[in-house]
């Protein structure tokens, strides 16, 4: 929603509201080039503010979404190959946006935007443990002897991980009489590629990978490619 402009000009430090009010209204305030003396001028995040010729700059609106991230994006802002990036996806966003964490390109499913940068750095601490819940397409049906490794944890790079809850969902064999399973993997760390490192740990390469969830917040009503903006509680609820 657009604030209006003594609140802008307050935010950005000009004045206080009551101080930025009477600038408005005896002329010293210019958006976009034009005196505005209007006091309800609610501010787009394009506008040119000036005080006495002087630029103000909007302090950015804090957004936060949930995108239902499809295959073939990269979590990044940018992409040295050029590749569609999940920031291309929230194309009714004005700010700039930026994706907590990283999904691999080919893998879908739930991903926090935002331009919140302390909400960023505290979800992607390694001491913040939120369970992520993944279902994971894998070759081969894993034993309980093998998914027992991943309820204890394994040797990734030297680091143990901690604890994952797994459970096999159901097991199909194609025309070409190869097995594979849907396996949901429950995991509270963000590692690179973790979930498929895990699975290849135990002899089974993981051809599909969706996260359901990201803590509380689920894909409920949401398809590939959808997102939507997190509500003031959840946004709370999350720090
Ligand atoms: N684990 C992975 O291997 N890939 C992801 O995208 C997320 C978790």
């Amino acid at each position: 929603m657009a604030d209006r402009l003594q609140k802008v000009m307050a935010q950005a430090g000009v004045a206080s509201r009551r101080k930025s009010e009477e600038l408005i209204a005896t002329g010293h305030v210019t958006v976009n080039g034009q005196v505005m003396t209007e006091l309800g001028y609610k501010v787009q995040p394009k506008d040119k503010i000036e005080v006495d010729g002087m630029p103000v700059q909007q302090a950015e609106k804090l957004v936060y979404y949930l995108l239902y991230k499809p295959r073939g994006f990269v979590s990044t802002a940018k992409d040295e190959k050029g590749r569609r990036t999940v920031v291309d996806l929230l194309t009714d966003v004005n700010e700039r946006v930026y994706p907590v964490g990283r999904l691999d390109f080919d893998t879908t499913g739930a991903l926090i935007m935002t331009n919140d940068g302390d909400l960023m750095n505290y979800l992607t601490h390694p001491k913040y443990e939120v369970d992520k819940v993944y279902t994971a397409k894998v070759e081969g049906i894993p034993t309980n002897d093998e998914l027992m490794q991943l309820r204890h944890g394994i040797k990734l790079e030297g680091k143990m991980t901690k604890p994952a809850r797994t459970k096999i969902l159901n097991t199909k064999t194609n025309e070409n009489k190869k097995t594979t399973s849907l396996v949901q993997i429950t995991i509270h760390e963000g590692r690179n590629h973790q979930v498929k490192k895990m699975f290849k740990h135990i002899g089974h390469e993981v051809v599909g990978l969706r996260r359901e969830s990201y803590g509380f917040l689920d894909l409920h009503g949401l398809q590939p490619g959808d997102y939507r903006e997190l509500r003031f509680e959840e946004v709370e609820a999350l720090k």
